[in-house]
């Protein structure tokens, strides 16, 4: 295992470990729940938003990729447009299936990358991800 694998297995353990952002936000404009039946991950995303996204939660029984791309979700989904959300969205899951530019600024969330080798898992990294376009695609409330 190379030195940076080691550091994305460390990241992956500690929001694992210490989920981010875990809970309910209260007065939500939006919410979705998200399953994956090929793993068993359930997780429950609200959140706040106007122009941007307020403030993001979540809540999970899932394995530690699900949980770890979660927690990583909400830190980098937050403050930004819900254009730019869904653009993060499209761009964390081309990386993960191995179709990703390399140009889009993911930051931490290239932890996650190491699982395209993985093709069972995909779907527990992009859960969160797909669990945000869901809640985004309906009206606020
Ligand atoms: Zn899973």
């Amino acid at each position: 295992m190379s030195d940076l694998d080691d550091l994305y297995q460390e990241i992956i353990l500690d929001h694992d470990r210490s989920p981010r952002n875990y809970g309910r936000v209260e007065n939500a404009t939006h919410s979705a729940e998200g399953y994956n039946p090929l793993c068993g991950d359930r997780l429950f995303v609200t959140l706040r938003a106007g122009e941007r996204i307020e403030e993001i939660r979540f809540e999970a029984q899932a394995c530690s990729i699900a949980k770890a791309s979660a927690s990583l979700m909400t830190l980098h989904a937050r403050e930004r447009t819900i254009d730019d959300a869904r653009k993060l969205a499209a761009a964390f899951e081309a990386m993960v299936r191995g179709s990703g530019d390399p140009a889009a600024d993911l930051g931490e969330l290239v932890a996650l990358a190491g699982v395209r080798r993985f093709p069972s898992r995909i779907r527990c990294a992009t859960l969160p991800w797909q669990a945000v376009l869901d809640a985004l695609s309906r009206s606020p409330r």
